[in-house]
């Protein structure tokens, strides 16, 4: 009888502590409730962030047709399309787009923009399609003559290494983007200084431009690196050193606009923006170099 008293009490107990922890858990719930309506209400939703800018060569990175102060005179200028001599088509893009014919179409594009500055007088160092040996251009250049002659080419360099772009079956490389601007250091100091002075300025206006300048990291014992970024000296052995780079008596530069294995960077060279911009780093150049 004493041990059923005794389960009588524990029931009962248990009963009490049971509603008790029922009516705790459901103040609890109503103190969430009541303490998370005013939470709510004083939240900060801070307002949208604009997206940081697109780093070159993705699409959208920006650039700026950099403005070009006019000259006390006019200048003369060739916009030579690299490559497109005998047996010289150049590389080979991602897009399996021979350097020649890239180099071709840009010059033609550059060209049409610069011929639109008043104070500029421009040629094509290769006119059409037809192969055109180096020496002629230079002598027709040196002829004219022109205050520049600024060659066009595209770079296809590994940068972290090779692959083989799944559909195309042409080269990739995407660990080297940016241009460079090669001279050579060799001969009369006089043009060599204007060379590099050359050279140096269309580096620098490409940087304002929105244009990154290539590292160099595949350089190795072909090029020596300038003091202005992006800028490079023929080290080719001798015998292999670029004649248009060392013989014409006029300044003359090879711009590597850009990377044709990266994909990315060769499909930003088809866009008229890139060539806009490009065009307008180079008429700037071209006064600071006439001006200085
Ligand atoms: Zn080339």
């Amino acid at each position: 009888m004493r041990k059923f008293g005794a389960v009588i009490v524990s029931l009962f107990l248990l009963y009490v502590l049971s509603y008790v922890g029922v009516r705790s858990l459901d103040g609890a719930i109503t103190g969430m409730r009541f303490h998370r309506g005013p939470h709510v209400e004083n939240l900060v939703v801070p307002p949208p962030q604009p997206a940081p800018p697109a780093i070159w060569p993705l699409p959208n990175a920006p650039l700026t047709a950099v403005p070009a102060p006019t000259p006390s005179r006019s200048l003369r200028v060739v916009i030579d399309a690299g490559h497109g001599a005998p047996e010289n088509p150049g590389n080979t893009s991602v897009f399996c787009e021979p350097e020649q014919e890239f180099t071709l179409r840009t010059q033609d594009e550059i060209v049409r923009r610069l011929q639109s500055r008043s104070f500029l007088e421009v040629r094509a160092g290769r006119p059409s399609k037809a192969l055109l040996p180096y020496p002629d251009r230079k002598d027709a250049a040196e002829r004219w003559p022109a205050d520049a002659f600024i060659s066009l080419h595209s770079d296809a360099r590994a940068g972290d290494g090779w692959a083989v772009h799944p559909e195309t079956r042409c080269y990739v490389g995407l660990g080297a983007p940016g241009f460079s601007v090669l001279y050579s250091d060799e001969g009369d100091p006089v043009l060599v200084e204007r060379r590099r002075r050359l050279a140096q300025r269309i580096a620098v206006r490409m940087e304002e431009a929105g244009f990154p300048a290539y590292s160099g990291i595949d350089y190795g014992g072909l090029y020596d690196a300038d003091a202005q970024a992006g800028v490079f000296v023929d080290r080719h052995a001798p015998k292999k050193r670029i004649m248009m780079l060392r013989r014409p008596k006029i300044p003359s530069v090879i711009v590597e606009t850009h990377q044709a294995v990266d994909p990315e960077e060769a499909a930003r060279w088809n866009e008229p923006r890139t060539l806009d911009a490009f065009a307008a780093a180079l008429a700037a150049a071209l006064v600071d170099v006439a001006e200085s």
